[in-house]
Order: C-alpha cells, then sequence, then structure tokens
C-alpha cells in the first residue's frame, strides 16, 4: 500500500481551510475526516486527481466549516466547566456517537442491549442497569476516540458481567487490551 501525505489549503467561501491530502493506492473513494480540534485530512484514491478535489471540497463547504468550527469549539471548552448549556448543545452528537460504538462493539460481543442514554454527569463516564440500559456522560465528546471505545466497552461488558471481576475485565481485553492504560488515562479528565 502507498500513501502520500501532502498539506494543503484551500479557500472556502473566504476561509482558508488547511488539510492534509493523503493519496493511498488503497483507497477506494474520497473521504473526508475532521477530527476534535478541527483538523481535516482529505484522502483519495490515486485515480482521482487534484483538481477534483478542489470542486469536491467547495460542493462541500458548508458543511465542512459548520463541522470545523463545532470540532473547533469542542476542544476548547474545559471539560469540567460545561453544564447544562453544553448538555442541551452536545447530548445529541453524545447519544449518536455512542450509539453507534455500542452497535459496533456488540457486533463483537453480542448482548442483549435495551435502551441507551446520555446524561449530564458530574463524577461518572457511564453506567449500566441490570434489564440492559445504558447510560453515558454527555462530556465523551470532549475526549479523544479511543477512550470513548473504552468507555462503551466497559458499559457493554456490564452487561455479560455486572461486576469488576476478573471475568470482567477479561471480556473487555477481548476488544481493549490496553484498558489498564486507558483507565489511568481517563481519570486525568475527571
Ligand atoms: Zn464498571
Amino acid at each position: 500500500m502507498k500513501r502520500i501525505k501532502e498539506k494543503r489549503t484551500i479557500d472556502l467561501g473566504g476561509r482558508k481551510v488547511a488539510y492534509l491530502l493523503i493519496t493511498s493506492s488503497a483507497a477506494g473513494r474520497v473521504r473526508i475526516a475532521i477530527k476534535r480540534g478541527g483538523e481535516m485530512t482529505v484522502t483519495k484514491p490515486k485515480f482521482v486527481p487534484e483538481n477534483a478535489i478542489s470542486v469536491f471540497l467547495r460542493d462541500k463547504s458548508g458543511w465542512i466549516i459548520e463541522k470545523i468550527d463545532f470540532l473547533k469549539n469542542i476542544k476548547a471548552t474545559p471539560i469540567l466547566k460545561s453544564g447544562r448549556k453544553e448538555y442541551l448543545q452536545y447530548k445529541k452528537t453524545a447519544l449518536n456517537l455512542v450509539g453507534d460504538k455500542v452497535k459496533s462493539f456488540n457486533k463483537f460481543y453480542n448482548f442483549g442491549v435495551k435502551k441507551i442514554s446520555v446524561r449530564n454527569q458530574k463524577t461518572r463516564w457511564g453506567s449500566c442497569s441490570r434489564s440492559g440500559n445504558l447510560n453515558f456522560n454527555f462530556r465523551v465528546v470532549y475526549l479523544p476516540d479511543y477512550l470513548v471505545d473504552y468507555i462503551v466497552v466497559h458499559e457493554l461488558c456490564h452487561l455479560g458481567e455486572l461486576n469488576h471481576s476478573r471475568k470482567f475485565w477479561d471480556l473487555v481485553s477481548q476488544t481493549i487490551p490496553k484498558h489498564r492504560e486507558l483507565r489511568r488515562e481517563l481519570r486525568k479528565y475527571f
């Protein structure tokens, strides 16, 4: 697999947007990824010429600017200072985020998940009930993606083991082998 990375900027509706252009022999189509913090990466297959990318980005400029601003803002807000206002603002994003992750990890675990909800909590990242409901803190939107994966897998595995026994951590390890490290990292946020 060959990958070429180049720095580019484009004018989108009067605004200069920097991005990383990756040309990959393995890519099947053009993909845009915008990370928390607002950095954008565009991946294109080898056969797509660069001027086609400019057209593609200008075509989606409204969506791109909106997404960059949203994700920039999220990184700038201190996690514990955010309260009810941010909860109302981000709860839907949080629900989509954890919902997608529960779905994809549960393809592996196959537990009976009932309801997924998002709450404004100050002391915990998630919880799980005996009946199969999963709750998550809306503040997951501020975390790096791999920590959200861990939080989701942790609560999901409680549907198999409702405790923190050896058996429980063995379940977690099946998809997140580095969970110990991630738990330590997560403590920095609360
Ligand atoms: Zn737990």
